[in-house]
């Protein structure tokens, strides 16, 4: 597996307890690497008001596009629920539009699955 891959689940992990997750108790962290290998982290927040919560992956990308980067290889998610854990279609397609080519999922027990995006959005929306 990639080095930087491998440093990205690693700083996840540790961004997991930082997940404000009251309400399912599931956590999620998720690090955004750029074209140029900058990593940003995010976590999961949810709200009292449910449909506030914003999940880790978005906060990680917004992260990096707010600090000026427009290139996002890379998505690597981790959790602490069983198996693994995928993104979810809003998230998906905020990938689609910062040009991911990759997404890490995890499981808490150490597995690694590697997808190209296309494969999770084989057919994003585009206005352009
Ligand atoms: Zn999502």
């Amino acid at each position: 597996m990639d080095e930087l891959i491998e440093k990205a689940i690693k700083l996840a992990k540790d961004y997991l307890k930082n997940s404000y997750s009251p309400y399912s108790g599931v956590k999620v962290a998720s690090v955004a690497i750029t074209s140029s290998g900058e990593m940003f982290t995010g976590v999961n927040v949810e709200n009292s008001s449910y449909g506030l919560s914003m999940c880790a992956e978005r906060v990680a990308i917004f992260k990096a596009v707010s600090e000026g980067h427009r290139d996002i290889k890379t998505v690597v998610i981790v959790s602490n629920r069983d198996g693994f854990t995928y993104p979810c279609g809003a998230c998906l397609q905020v990938m689609s539009e910062f040009n991911v080519e990759t997404v890490v999922v995890t499981s808490p027990n150490g597995e690694v699955r590697v997808h190209k995006l296309g494969e999770l959005l084989p057919m994003p929306f585009k206005l352009k």
